[in-house]
């Protein structure tokens, strides 16, 4: 028999990552997510947090949560497809379809649920699930739960995508469904998806578009609409756009939005959904209210654009190479996991509080900062980074 240890390798494991520099270190947020906050007892500079529009703190959204809290529990006390279905939760569904202009939406607990609840029940034996090279880990994991054969495309890389669905079409027996995967915005690099070129590549061979909008939402399109309004598309055109409350809306939750169809089809069938809590009633509520934020008060979406702009100018002045990024998302380039690790430590002696982001995430040479701008960033702390950002990569010789 072998010699066997049930987990000795947990800590072998935990050591080989932190001897390659490639371990979490968790830091603790000790006030609300805020442009100045509390970190581990030291006040720093907020530049890494997802609440793009600090909707998290907005008055409106926090109250939604206190009252609906006060008013219908804590807890949905099931999932939504027994007794938990609340009706905050369908209204929160109507009013994303609403803002969405869009037939139906579904809320979920999480984005990661949905993709990896539904991408699954989307694409089964005999379909083909085609995705980018760097879609999040959680469409890789959906797409991996599913019996369809998969094939992925180069980043963006239009030519490849209709490279692979020529090929596609030789299959024997042919593909029943095809879906074309994508992030709308790459988390780890802030650029967008060719969306109309992936739309009418996808017509041409009768596949599905599935957009993933986590970072494009509150940020891109008409009022912060996302990517599908950024493009101008047809919901007959993009056939699934998913995204979560977790990020720009500043609370938390997952959805989908698109036909009344897509809808029927996933409560019935993304087990995520069918066999997993209900998000509160104050979550339901407090996105409720995020989502009148965005419609009634575009100043906010305004006002992170201008920031965004203003950063990337700073940081590119100073010679920083960040990518291609058209978004808040601005990854300032490192090149290995040490330069990016030094450089992030250096900003939080200078009170900026910044994640090197490094392999696997991103490739091995691709370490970064990935820097997130918000709308109450003030110029002042935005110049403030920018030069701490300056000394910082003199010093470790990356500009
Ligand atoms: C954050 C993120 C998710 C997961 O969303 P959560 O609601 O936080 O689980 C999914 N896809 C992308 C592209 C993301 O950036």
């Amino acid at each position: 028999m072998v010699e066997r240890h049930p987990t000795r390798y947990l800590a072998e494991e935990y050591e080989r990552l932190v001897r390659e520099n490639l371990n979490w270190e968790l830091k603790v947020l000790e006030s609300a997510s805020e442009p100045i906050c509390i970190v581990d007892g030291k006040e720093v500079l907020m530049l890494c947090a997802n609440n793009y529009l600090n909707l998290a703190t907005h008055p409106k959204v926090v109250n939604a949560m206190i009252e609906a809290t006060r008013k219908y529990g804590a807890g949905a006390g099931s999932d939504r497809s027994i007794s938990g279905n609340m009706i905050l939760h369908e209204e929160l569904d109507r009013r994303l379809a609403k803002f969405k202009r869009a037939p139906a939406s579904l809320t979920f607990q999480t984005g990661f649920m949905v993709n990896e609840g539904l991408i699954p029940q989307l694409a089964d034996k005999g379909d083909l699930l085609v995705s980018d090279e760097l879609n999040h880990g959680s469409i890789i994991d959906g797409c991996r739960l599913s019996r369809a054969d998969r094939a992925i495309y180069k980043h963006k890389d239009v030519e490849d995508l209709a490279r692979v669905m020529e090929e596609a079409e030789k299959h024997d027996p042919p593909y029943n469904h095809i879906w074309i995967i994508t992030d709308g915005v790459f988390s780890m690099d802030g650029d967008t998806a060719p969306l109309k070129d992936i739309a009418k590549i996808a017509k041409e061979h009768g596949a599905g578009v599935y957009v993933d909008d986590a970072h494009g939402e509150g940020v891109l399109g008409e009022g912060g609409r996302g990517i599908v309004s950024h493009y101008g598309l047809r919901r007959d055109e993009v056939h699934v756009e998913m995204g979560t409350f977790s990020k720009a809306f500043g609370v938390i939750g997952g959805h989908i939005t698109g036909s009344e169809e897509l809808r029927n089809f996933a409560y019935n069938k993304a087990r995520s959904w069918l066999l997993s809590g209900a998000v509160p009633p104050g979550v339901a509520a407090a996105c409720i209210a995020a989502i009148e934020v965005l419609e009634t008060e575009p100043e906010h979406v305004r006002r992170v654009w201008e920031n965004r702009n203003h950063l990337l100018d700073a940081l590119q002045d100073a010679g920083f190479d960040t990518g291609n990024t058209e978004t808040p998302i601005i990854p300032v380039m490192c090149g290995k996991s040490k330069a990016a690790r030094d450089l992030a430590d250096y900003l939080w002696t200078k009170g900026i509080f910044v994640l090197p982001i490094f392999y696997p995430m991103v490739a091995r040479d691709k370490a970064r900062i990935r820097v997130q701008v918000c709308t109450k960033h003030t110029t002042e702390q935005l110049e403030r980074a920018a030069e701490a950002f300056k000394e910082g990569g003199k010093k470790l010789g990356i500009i």
